[in-house]
C-alpha cells in the first residue's frame, strides 16, 4: 500500500473515530438530558402541585383559609397529566373536591382527596423510579459506547503512533546511509525496501544509479589501470632513471634504471620513506638534499656515480607534479619526478675535445714562439734589410701572431678550467701592481683606436689575497674587450674602490653595451652575442669568471644598450 494511502486511511479513520466519540458523547448527554428533563416536568411537578394542594387542603380545614390557590395548584396539575391512569386519578381527585365543596364538614370527603393525592403522587414517584432505570440504563450504553470508540481510537492511535514514525523514517534513514555510501565511492550499496510503496520505487530507482555507477567506476578503473600499466611501462624502458615521490616524500616509484643505479631493490624502495632509505642510500640522500635546496640555488653540477662499470654522469631534473583538485581553482603539490639524465656520452665527448683542445694548443705554442723569434729577426733587419711592402707583411704577420697566441691561451686557459686543472698561486698581491700590468698590456690596441685608457686608483689601497697572474689577465681581457667593443675615440676607465672587506676593480666602458637578455649569457663558454663582427672566441669571460670564482670572488656586468657596460670584479682583501 502506499505511503500516501497509509497515511489518509489511519489518520482519516482516526479522525472519523473521533468524530464518531464526540457525536456519541454528544448524544448521549443529550437522551440523558432528556431523561431528566422528562421526569423534571412529568413527574416532580406533578408531586410538586400534589403535596402543594395537600397543604392548601390543611391550612382550608384548620384555618378556614379560602381555597383559591388550592385550585390554581388543581389546574396545573390538570394540565401535566402524563402518565397512564394519572388523567382518571386527577378527574377522580376533582369530582372529591366538588364533594368536598359541597359537605366540607364531612371527613370523608377531605379523606378522599387526600387518598387521591397520594395517589396521584404514588403513580409518579413510580414513573420517576422507572425513569431513573431507563435514565441509568442510557448512561450505561453511552459509558459502554463511548468506551468502545475511545479505546478503538487509542489503539488506532496507539498502532500509528508506534508503527508510522518508524513507517517514514526507516527507509529515509537506509537510504540516507546508503547515499553516504555511494558518496564514499562504495558503488555495491544497494537498498532494499519491502513493498510496492514510494520508497519501494525509491529503491528501485537507487539500485538503478548505484548499479550504473558501479559499472562505470569499474570500466574507469580498467581503464585507469590500462594507462597505469602503460606509462609504468614507458618510464621502466626509459634509459634515464627516473623517481617519482608523493607530497611526503614517499617513494611511489623508481623504474628499472634508478633501481640499478642506486644498488636497491623494488621491493625495499617502494612505499618507503626517501628519509629513510638515505640513511643507508647515498644516491637518495643527495637527491633529497637537491629537492630540498632552493630552486635558485640548486646544484647544477651533473651528478657523479659508479654506475655500468664506469663513473657515470647524470643531470638532475626535479619535475613538480602540480595537479588542480576537482572543484577548485588553486594549483596543489601533489609530488615530484626526479630524473637523472644520462649525460655520460657527452661528458666522454667533452673530455675528448677537451683533451684534443689541449693538446693542439700545447703543440701551437712551440711554432708560434719561433714565429714569434723570427719576426723579431726580420724586425730587428739583422738577416737584411726590408723595403716598406715588406714591413708592412711583417707588421701584419706580427699581429695574427698576437691573436693566435691570445686564442691559443684562452684555449689552454679553459682546458684547464674544464679538466678542473686550475691551479691557483694564492698570493698578497698590490691592486697597482695587477691593474698597472693589465693596462700596459692593453695600451696598443687602445691606441690602435685612439681610446683614453684612463686609470683612477686610491693611494692606500690594500694589498689582495689573489693569483696575481691570473688576476691580471682577467683585468686585461676585460680592458681588451672593452676596446675591442668601444668606438674610436672613446675613453675608458679603470677604477678600483676598497669596500668593506673587499676591493673592486671595474672597466668602465662607453662602447656598444649589451642587450638585458644578454647579460648573464655572455659568461658561458663560447657564447658571442650574435651579430657581433669582432673576432673572438666567446671564452675570455667564461674563463674570468671560472678564474675569479675559484680565488673566492666575484664577477658582474652593468651594462645598458648603445651606452657602453661596466664589469666589476670583487675580490677579498
Ligand atoms: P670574445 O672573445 O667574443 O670577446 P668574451 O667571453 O670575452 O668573448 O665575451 C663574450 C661576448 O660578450 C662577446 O662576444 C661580446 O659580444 C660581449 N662583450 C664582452 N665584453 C663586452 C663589452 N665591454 N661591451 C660589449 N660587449 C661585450
Amino acid at each position: 500500500m502506499k505511503i500516501k494511502t497509509k497515511l489518509t486511511l489511519g489518520v482519516g479513520l482516526l479522525f472519523f473515530l473521533i468524530v464518531l466519540l464526540v457525536a456519541l458523547g454528544v448524544k448521549q448527554i443529550h437522551s440523558l438530558a432528556d431523561d431528566t428533563e422528562n421526569i423534571l416536568t412529568a413527574n416532580y411537578n406533578s408531586m410538586d402541585y400534589s403535596r402543594n394542594m395537600l397543604k392548601e387542603l390543611d391550612k382550608i380545614e384548620t384555618e378556614q383559609q379560602s381555597p383559591t390557590q388550592f385550585f390554581e395548584y388543581l389546574k396545573l396539575q390538570n394540565r401535566n397529566i402524563t402518565e397512564i391512569g394519572e388523567k382518571e386519578l386527577t378527574r377522580n381527585l376533582t369530582e372529591d373536591v366538588v364533594l368536598f365543596q359541597k359537605d366540607p364538614a364531612n371527613p370523608k370527603n377531605s379523606i378522599q382527596i387526600r387518598k387521591d393525592l397520594n395517589d396521584i403522587m404514588k403513580l409518579n414517584m413510580d414513573a420517576i423510579n422507572r425513569k431513573s432505570i431507563v435514565a441509568s440504563k442510557t448512561a450505561d450504553s453511552g459509558i459502554f459506547w463511548i468506551s468502545i470508540t475511545g479505546t478503538l481510537c487509542f489503539v488506532i492511535a496507539f498502532t500509528l503512533l508506534i508503527n508510522l514514525p518508524g513507517n517514514i523514517a526507516n527507509p529515509i534513514k537506509a537510504l540516507t546511509e546508503s547515499i553516504r555510501q555511494i558518496a564514499a565511492k562504495n558503488y555495491s550499496q544497494r537498498v532494499h525496501f519491502e513493498g510496492h510503496d514510494e520508497f519501494g520505487d525509491l529503491a528501485t530507482s537507487f539500485n538503478t544509479m548505484a548499479e550504473k555507477l558501479q559499472e562505470y567506476s569499474n570500466s574507469n578503473l580498467e581503464k585507469l589501470m590500462m594507462e597505469k600499466k602503460r606509462i609504468e611501462t614507458l618510464i621502466n624502458n626509459l634509459h634515464d632513471p627516473v623517481i617519482g615521490l608523493d607530497a611526503q616524500h614517499t617513494i611511489l616509484f623508481a623504474n628499472e634504471e634508478a633501481l640499478k643505479i642506486s644498488g636497491l631493490q623494488a621491493e625495499a624502495v617502494i612505499g618507503k620513506s626517501a628519509q629513510e632509505i638515505a640513511i643507508s642510500n647515498d644516491l637518495i640522500r643527495m637527491l633529497l638534499q637537491y629537492i630540498s635546496e632552493d630552486s635558485t640555488l640548486k646544484n647544477k653540477e651533473p651528478l657523479k656515480i659508479y654506475a655500468d662499470r664506469k663513473e657515470s654522469y647524470f643531470e638532475k631534473q626535479l619535475v613538480p607534479i602540480l595537479i588542480t583538485p576537482t572543484g577548485e581553482t588553486e594549483k596543489k603539490a601533489v609530488g615530484a619526478f626526479i630524473i637523472l639524465r644520462n649525460i655520460t656520452a657527452y661528458k666522454e665527448l667533452d673530455t675528448a675535445k677537451t683533451n684534443f683542445i689541449a693538446m693542439v694548443s700545447h703543440e701551437f705554442k712551440t711554432p708560434i714562439a719561433s714565429m714569434k723569434m723570427s719576426l723579431q729577426l726580420l724586425e730587428n733587419e739583422s738577416i737584411g734589410m726590408l723595403n716598406e711592402e715588406q714591413k708592412q707583411l711583417v707588421s701584419g704577420i706580427k699581429d695574427d701572431t698576437k691573436r693566435l697566441l691570445r686564442t691559443t691561451g684562452e684555449l689552454l686557459n679553459i682546458t684547464q678550467v674544464e679538466t678542473g686543472n686550475t691551479q691557483l698561486k694564492i698570493e698578497s698581491c698590490p691592486i697597482h701592481t695587477i691593474v698597472e700590468n693589465a693596462v700596459e698590456a692593453t695600451h696598443l690596441l687602445a691606441a690602435q683606436k685612439a681610446i683614453s685608457l684612463e686609470v683612477v686608483l686610491p693611494e692606500n689601497l690594500p694589498e689582495i689575497h689573489a693569483d696575481l697572474e691570473k688576476t691580471t689577465w682577467i683585468v686585461s681581457n676585460l680592458i681588451s674587450n672593452a676596446i675591442r667593443y668601444s668606438y674610436e675615440n672613446s675613453s675608458i676607465l679603470v677604477k678600483a674602490v676598497l669596500q668593506n672587506d673587499t676591493v673592486q676593480i671595474s672597466v668602465q666602458d662607453n662602447g656598444m653595451g649589451i642587450a638585458p637578455q644578454y647579460k648573464n649569457k655572455i659568461f658561458d663558454k663560447y657564447f658571442r652575442i650574435p651579430g657581433s663582427e669582432k673576432e673572438g672566441t666567446g671564452l675570455g669571460l667564461a674563463i674570468s669568471k671560472e678564474f675569479i670564482e675559484a680565488q673566492g670572488g666575484s664577477i658582474t656586468v652593468a651594462s645598458e644598450l648603445g651606452l657602453g657596460s661596466t664589469f666589476i670584479i670583487t675580490l677579498k682583501v
